[in-house]
C-alpha cells in the first residue's frame, strides 16, 4: 500500500479501508467471498501489461507465449475440475461468459446452417440478400429462462439486459404454493415456445435444479441446454452437487463467474461440449475486448486451489452453514421462501418484520451485517424495494464460521429486523430516514458481528 501512496494515497487509503469493513462486518452477500492471497497476488502483476487478442496458439499479436501458458492452465484446470470436454477462461465477468455462449450458440445454430446453405465460408462472402436474411434470423430466435422474480438472472433475456433484445425470451416460475421449480410447468412452456435456448440458473434460488429433466425437456423441443452455474460452480467443483444436480454433463454449454462460491477472481468462463468449441473460442474478438491475463492468472490459481480436497470440505460446509442460518431463522418464526435451502443461499422474506427489503437491508447494514435486498416470487414491492433479502453463506464459511456461528449470526438477523421500525415512507430510502433502528441494538449487533 506505501508503493500506492506514494502515488495517489487516497486510493491506497480506499483500499485499507476495505479490506478493514471486509473484516469487520458479516459478509452475507451471496455472491461474494474472500479470494486467497495466492489468488489476489496472481492479479496485480506483469501479465496485466500485455495484449492477447485471440486464443491459445491463435493470437493477432507477438510475443504472447505466457499468456498462452496461463490461459492453457486455467483451461485445462477447469476441464479437470469440472469434467468438462472443453473450457475457455478470457470471460471477463459473468455477463461477458453469457453474452459468449448465446453468440456460440447462434452462430452454430443460425449462422453455421444459412453459410451452407449458401456455400460460403464466411459471412463476407454472402451475397447482400443472404446477409439480409441471416441477421434477420439471428434476431428472430427465442430464449426460455427462469424469471427474475423466481431467481433468474438479467442476462437470462429480460429486457433492461442486452439478452433481452437479442432473443425474444418467454420465463417459467415457481409454483406459488411451494417456491419450487414445476418441471411439468417448464416442459408446457418450452412445448408451447420452442425456444433455441433453454436456460437453467439462478442468482436468488435456494433449492437445487435437476439438470438431467431439464435436458431432457430441451431435447424434446430442440433447444440447446444452457446453465448459468455463476452462483453454485463451488458447490459443483467441490463435489457437493452431483449426477442430475451437476450442470455440467448435462448442459451444451455452462458458463459461470469465478469469484461466487468458486472463490477466484472477479471474471467469467464458459464450459461446453465439443460442437460448441470453436464459436466459443471466437468469443474475443466477437463479443469480448482483448483478454485480462493476470486474470485468467488467478483463475487458474483459483481452480488449482479447489481441485486440492480441502475444497470439497469447504463447499459441504458452505451448504452447512447455509441451513444452520435457515434453521435459526425459521426457529425464531421468520420466514423463508421455499421454507429453507439446499445450496449456499436463504432468501428471508422480511415483510413479517413489516419491513420492505430496502429497510431491512439498510437495517442491518448499520449493524455491520452486509447483505442485498432481493425481490421474492410474486413481489409486491418490485424489484428495486422489494419484500426479501438474500443472504449467503460463502465467504464467512471462508472466514471459518461453523454452523454454531450461523445459528448466531440467525439470532442476530432477527434481533436488528424485529427493532426495526419502517419509517414514515412506506417504500422509503436507505437511510435512517426510512426505517428506525434502536442505536444501542445496532451498536450491540455490530460489536458482536465484530467479534464473531
Ligand atoms: N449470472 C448469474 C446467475 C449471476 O448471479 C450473475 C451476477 O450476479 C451474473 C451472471 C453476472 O456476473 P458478473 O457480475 O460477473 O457479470
Amino acid at each position: 500500500l506505501d508503493v500506492i501512496a506514494r502515488v495517489e494515497p487516497r486510493v491506497a487509503a480506499a483500499i485499507g479501508a476495505e479490506l478493514h469493513d471486509q473484516r469487520e462486518s458479516l459478509k452475507l452477500i451471496a455472491s461474494e467471498n474472500y479470494a486467497s492471497p495466492a489468488v489476489l497476488l496472481a492479479m496485480g502483476n506483469w501479465l496485466s501489461d500485455k495484449y492477447a487478442e485471440g486464443t491459445i496458439g491463435r493470437r493477432f499479436y507477438a510475443g504472447c507465449q505466457n499468456v498462452d501458458t496461463v490461459e492453457a492452465l486455467a483451461a485445462e484446470h477447469a476441464r479437470e475440475l469440472f469434467g468438462a470436454p472443453h473450457a475457455y477462461a478470457q470471460p471477463h465477468s459473468g455477463i461477458d461468459a453469457n453474452l459468449v455462449a448465446f453468440w456460440a450458440v447462434l452462430a452454430n445454430r443460425v449462422e453455421a446452417p444459412a453459410l451452407e446453405k449458401a456455400q460460403v465460408r464466411q459471412v463476407n462472402d454472402l451475397s447482400e440478400q443472404d446477409w439480409f436474411e441471416l441477421r434477420r434470423e439471428l434476431g428472430n430466435q427465442r430464449m426460455l429462462g427462469m424469471s427474475l422474480d423466481a431467481g433468474g438472472h438479467l442476462t437470462h433475456g429480460f429486457r433492461p439486459n442486452i439478452s433481452g433484445k437479442m432473443f425474444d425470451q418467454r420465463s417459467y416460475g415457481t409454483d406459488p404454493r411451494t417456491g419450487l421449480i414445476d418441471y411439468d410447468e417448464v416442459r408446457r412452456a418450452a412445448q408451447e415456445f420452442r425456444p433455441l435456448i433453454l436456460v437453467a440458473g439462478y442468482s436468488a434460488y435456494p433449492r437445487l435444479i435437476n439438470f438431467a429433466t431439464m435436458r431432457e425437456i430441451a431435447d424434446e423441443v430442440g433447444a440447446t441446454f444452457m446453465v448459468d452455474m455463476a452462483h453454485f460452480a463451488g458447490l459443483v467443483a467441490g463435489k457437493v452437487l452431483t449426477g442430475d444436480y451437476d450442470p455440467v454433463p448435462h448442459a451444451h454449454i455452462t458458463t459461470t463467474t469465478t469469484h461466487k462460491s468458486l472463490r477466484g477472481p472477479r471474471g467469467g468462463m464458459v464450459l461446453c461440449q465439443p460442437e460448441l468449441a470453436d464459436q466459443v473460442d471466437r468469443g474475443c474478438p466477437m463479443v469480448l475486448g482483448g483478454p485480462l491475463p493476470h486474470v485468467m492468472a488467478a483463475k487458474a490459481v483459483a481452480l488449482a486451489e479447489a481441485r486440492q480436497p480441502d475444497f470439497r470440505d469447504y463447499a459441504q460446509r458452505i451448504v452447512d452453514n447455509a441451513k444452520a442460518l435457515a434453521e435459526g431463522l425459521t426457529r425464531r418464526g421468520a420466514k423463508l421462501v421455499t421454507g429453507g435451502t439446499d445450496n449456499h443461499l436463504v432468501l428471508l422474506d422480511v415483510s413479517s418484520y413489516g419491513l420492505t427489503g430496502r429497510q431491512a437491508e439498510a437495517a442491518l447494514l448499520e449493524s455491520g451485517i452486509v447483505t442485498n435486498r432481493n425481490a421474492v416470487p410474486q413481489d409486491p414491492n418490485g424489484a428495486w424495494y422489494t419484500s426479501g433479502i438474500r443472504l449467503g453463506t460463502p465467504a464467512l464459511t471462508t472466514r471459518g464460521l461453523g454452523t454454531a456461528e450461523l445459528d448466531e449470526v440467525a439470532g442476530l438477523i432477527d434481533t436488528v429486523l424485529a427493532q426495526t421500525k419502517p419509517g414514515t415512507t412506506k417504500q422509503g430510502a436507505p437511510s435512517k430516514a426510512s426505517h428506525v433502528l434502536d442505536e444501542a441494538v445496532a451498536t450491540r449487533v455490530s460489536q458482536q458481528a465484530a467479534d464473531l
